[in-house]
């Protein structure tokens, strides 16, 4: 396929184009027959290989790298040079390349984005844009998006406000979509709005890659991101807003706005939401308790934690649950203590969650009083499940679980092999970033990574194929049950609450199916509905081949 307006008179791509488009380039792959037809011998190394050489090439030189921050480097570099041959190295070796090009390392990369800067990728939208953003997005070469990833850089991963440095996560969040669950590049935007930063070390960095001035705030703020939406509505009426990283003082408030008006989600509430919700989903089939028995403590009440907890009521509330019993078996601890009613200062999206209990000052009192079944960690605070708190949860509970979510790994509530240790191994543990197995008295643990790449690229496929005009909760909920059932009896023997990575084709197509049935079931899909529903999502997924320019 192409997708470019070429510059050729005929409209076939030029000779440079065929060398120097990341999507059209074939490097040595191109045949000796296209050599000769396309006027490119003598512009290549005479030898011809194929896709498969090249990926040992490529991975022969990845694993040469001496930082996690250079293989970073190199695969961007691939993936500027040749798209097939960088997706094909992605989907072969996913538990490798995950870590890279998504978190923990894409979080350095945001931090040193204005260093390591060598090509642009994506669009950059400023608060200087007000009045032309329409103009901006009809720059974009690409006539068919379907998938746009939106940040503001305020909140990237763990790490706060990064500015227009935030590009990378767009940018490795749309590299899941196509990996994990075949969305053809050609469909996804990563979108940076650059309305400033106020973090003062890149305001002061020369080589900084943003406007160098603070945030753009209130009204004005407001009033950008509506022009934005507008906009994207106009010239790709198809497309799916993905709001990604901004900070909870705006991500609630846009979902909100949005979520009814333009097919949109924000992937940190409602993407992490479904993830853990599996997560807990597996969990219940160890330890053979039912949803409505689990006493949920989370650290943490932000857009990760909300996001979960309201998840897991609505579940439990599906499972035949009354809401405010359900409401009841969910508690917050945040920076301050016990998310409580005596609290007068607490945060809109906190309050439907804040019960009738004295309040707590400390989450190792809070676990001691509440006895949870369960304690999440969200609250991007490192080490802040120690070891007498996690000792407690082992003695309150026979299998644990015990989710550190926050990211990157250096953020992290506890390593895996502290939580095994600290609980003889009882424990049911996820992580957001990985964590190598650890082996304990002979056992082998495998921490799963509660990774939200185990959702949103399903989601996007199944809204993209059934075009959903809208991403509701029920979507998220029945992803979450999908995932589920995608572990097996063996996974959990290992403890491990997720399916492997090497099946997320799979899995994201079953995602995805869960996801158009809602669709269709609720009359928010604008296509008709496939006879067989799996096979649509099979067949709609992009594979990294070579095409022949000859056919
Ligand atoms: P957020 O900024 O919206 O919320 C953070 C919350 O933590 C706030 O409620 C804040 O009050 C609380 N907090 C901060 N410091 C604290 C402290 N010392 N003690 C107790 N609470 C404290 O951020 P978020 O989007 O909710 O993300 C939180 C963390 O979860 C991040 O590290 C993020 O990387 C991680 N996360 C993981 C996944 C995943 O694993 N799949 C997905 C999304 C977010």
């Amino acid at each position: 396929m192409f997708r470019k307006k070429h510059s050729h008179a005929s409209g076939f791509p030029t000779r440079m184009e065929l060398l120097h488009d990341p999507a059209l380039n074939k490097g040595s792959a191109f045949t000796d027959k296209e050599r000769d037809a396309l006027g490119l011998r003598g512009l290549l190394p005479p030898r011809v290989h194929t896709i498969a050489d090249q990926v040992d090439r490529v991975l022969e030189n990845f694993r040469k790298q001496p930082t996690d921050l250079a293989k970073y480097i190199f695969l961007i570099g691939l993936q500027s040079r040749n798209e097939a041959l960088f997706f094909q190295v992605i989907l072969n070796n996913l538990d490798e390349m995950m870590p890279i090009v998504y978190t923990p390392t894409v979080g350095q990369a945001c931090v040193e984005y204005g260093h390591i800067f060598r090509k642009p990728r994506g669009l950059f939208i400023t608060a200087e844009d007000r009045g032309r953003i329409e103009d901006i997005i009809w720059n974009w070469p690409e006539e068919d998006v379907r998938i746009i990833v939106v940040t503001d850089g305020e909140r990237i991963l763990g790490l706060g406000d990064q500015g227009a440095n935030g590009m990378g996560i767009p940018v490795g969040k749309l590299t899941l979509y196509t990996a994990c669950a075949g969305v053809h590049p050609v469909h996804t935007l990563p979108i940076t709005l650059d309305v400033g930063t106020d973090r003062e070390e890149l305001l002061n960095d020369p080589l900084y890659i943003g406007m160098p001035h603070k945030r753009l705030r209130g009204p004005a703020y407001d009033e950008f991101i509506e022009e934005f939406v507008v906009a994207v509505k106009k010239v790709y009426p198809k497309a799916i807003i993905q709001f990604e990283d901004f900070a909870n003082r705006n991500a609630f408030r846009l979902l909100a706005k949005y979520r009814e008006r333009v097919c949109s989600f924000n992937d940190d509430i409602q993407g992490t939401a479904s993830v853990a919700l599996a997560g807990l989903f597996s969990s219940l089939r160890v330890t053979g308790l039912p949803l409505s028995q689990q006493k949920i403590l989370f650290f943490g009440a932000g857009e990760a934690g909300i996001g979960i907890g309201e998840l897991i009521v609505s579940a439990m509330v599906a499972e035949g649950m009354d809401r405010q019993a359900a409401m009841g078996r969910i508690w917050y601890v945040d920076s301050t203590g016990l998310v409580c009613k005596t609290r007068t200062d607490l945060a809109a999206h906190k309050k439907p969650f804040a019960h009738d209990h004295p309040f707590i000052g400390s989450l190792a009192e809070a676990v001691d009083k509440l006895e949870p079944t369960c304690l999440i960690g969200v609250s991007g605070t490192p080490q802040t499940f120690t070891k007498p708190l996690v000792e407690a949860m082992a003695r309150i509970n026979t299998r644990p679980v015990i989710f550190a979510l926050s990211n990157p790994t250096s953020k992290a509530e506890c390593t895996a092999e502290q939580c095994y240790a600290w609980t003889e191994g009882r424990a049911l543990f996820a992580s957001g970033s990985p964590f190598d197995p650890v082996v304990l008295n002979g056992k082998r643990h495998v921490p799963g990574q509660g990774n939200n790449a185990y959702i949103f690229p399903g989601v996007g496929l199944g809204a993209i194929v059934c075009e959903a005009t809208q991403i509701t909760d029920e979507m998220f909920s029945r992803a979450a049950h999908a995932l589920a059932e995608q572990v097996t009896e063996s996974d959990l023997e290992t403890g491990c609450l997720y399916p492997p990575l090497k099946q997320i084709r799979k899995v994201s197509a079953h995602i995805a199916v869960a996801v158009a049935e809602v669709a269709y079931d609720e009359g928010l899909a604008l296509k008709p509905r496939p006879d067989d529903l799996l096979q649509a999502m099979k067949d709609a997924m992009y594979n990294p081949a070579y095409v022949s320019y000859l056919d």
